[in-house]
C-alpha cells in the first residue's frame, strides 16, 4: 500500500472511502416494475442494480473539493466490501490476511456510537477492511475513532447483505417505511430495498490490540508506550 498517494486534505490523507462535496446524490424517484424497484430509465436502472437490489445513484468525483470524512460513497464502500479492499488506500488486504491470521476490521467504540466492544462473533459492518498501516493512521486522526475504537483480525468476513431504505406497496405507490433496513442476501425484500451500503458479517474474530500490533510492526515506535 502507500499512503502517500492518497488525496491530501489541510494535512489529512483522506480514505479512498469517504465521499467528496463534488459527489452528488443523483437518485431519480423510484417505482414498481415486474415487482422490483426501478428508476424510470432503465438503462440507470441496469447500471444501478447490483447483488440483487436497485442502489442509488450517486456521481463520482474523488478528490473533487471537500471530503466528507464521515460518509461513505455507495460505491467504492460496495467493491471495498466484496473484494476486501482497504477503505484508507485502496488496496487488496488479501495477503496481509494471509501472513496476519485475518482482514483488520475497526469499530468505532466512543459516546458517539453508543459502541462498547469487543467485536464480537457472527458481528456485522458497514466499514470495509483496513491494512495495519492504515489503520493504525486512521485511529490516530479519524475523529469517529479517536473517541474509541476496537480492533480485530477476522479469518472470514462474509457478505450477509445490503443496507439501505426498504420500501412496500401502500395506496397505489410504493414508499418509504424502513430508512435503515438490512436486508440479508436471499431475502425476498431485496428487491424492494433501495440500497447504499454493502453489509458484512464477521466470522471467526480474534479481537486484538492494535497498539500492540502496530509496535511490533514497527509502526508505533516512541508512540507505543503512551
Ligand atoms: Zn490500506
Amino acid at each position: 500500500m502507500s499512503l502517500d498517494t492518497l488525496p491530501v486534505y489541510r494535512g489529512l490523507r483522506v480514505p479512498r472511502v469517504a465521499r467528496w462535496s463534488a459527489e452528488h446524490d443523483i437518485t431519480p424517484a423510484v417505482y414498481l416494475r415486474n415487482s422490483r424497484l426501478a428508476y424510470a430509465d432503465p438503462v440507470l436502472t441496469r447500471a444501478c442494480t447490483h447483488q440483487g437490489a436497485l442502489w442509488r445513484a450517486w456521481t463520482i468525483a474523488p478528490g473533487k473539493g471537500e471530503p466528507r470524512f464521515s460518509h461513505l460513497h455507495p460505491a467504492r464502500q460496495r467493491r471495498m466490501m466484496t473484494r476486501r479492499i482497504c477503505q484508507v488506500c485502496g488496496l487488496s488486504t488479501v495477503e496481509e490476511a494471509a501472513t496476519e491470521g485475518g482482514h483488520l476490521f475497526l469499530t468505532g467504540a466512543g459516546e458517539e456510537t453508543g459502541f462498547r466492544g469487543p467485536i464480537e462473533e457472527g458481528e456485522r459492518t458497514l466499514h470495509p477492511p483496513v491494512h495495519l498501516a492504515c489503520g493504525w493512521e486512521s485511529v490516530r486522526h479519524c475523529r469517529h475513532l479517536l473517541d474509541g475504537y476496537e480492533a480485530a483480525r477476522v479469518a472470514r468476513p462474509v457478505p450477509w447483505g445490503l443496507y439501505g431504505i426498504l420500501h412496500a406497496w401502500s395506496g397505489g405507490a410504493v414508499v418509504p417505511v424502513d430508512a435503515r433496513a438490512q436486508i440479508g442476501h436471499g431475502d425476498p425484500r431485496l428487491a424492494l430495498l433501495l440500497a447504499g451500503q454493502a453489509v458484512t458479517e464477521l466470522n471467526d474474530v480474534r479481537p486484538i490490540d492494535l497498539r500492540a500490533e502496530a509496535a511490533r510492526a514497527g509502526l508505533a515506535g516512541a508512540e507505543a508506550g503512551r
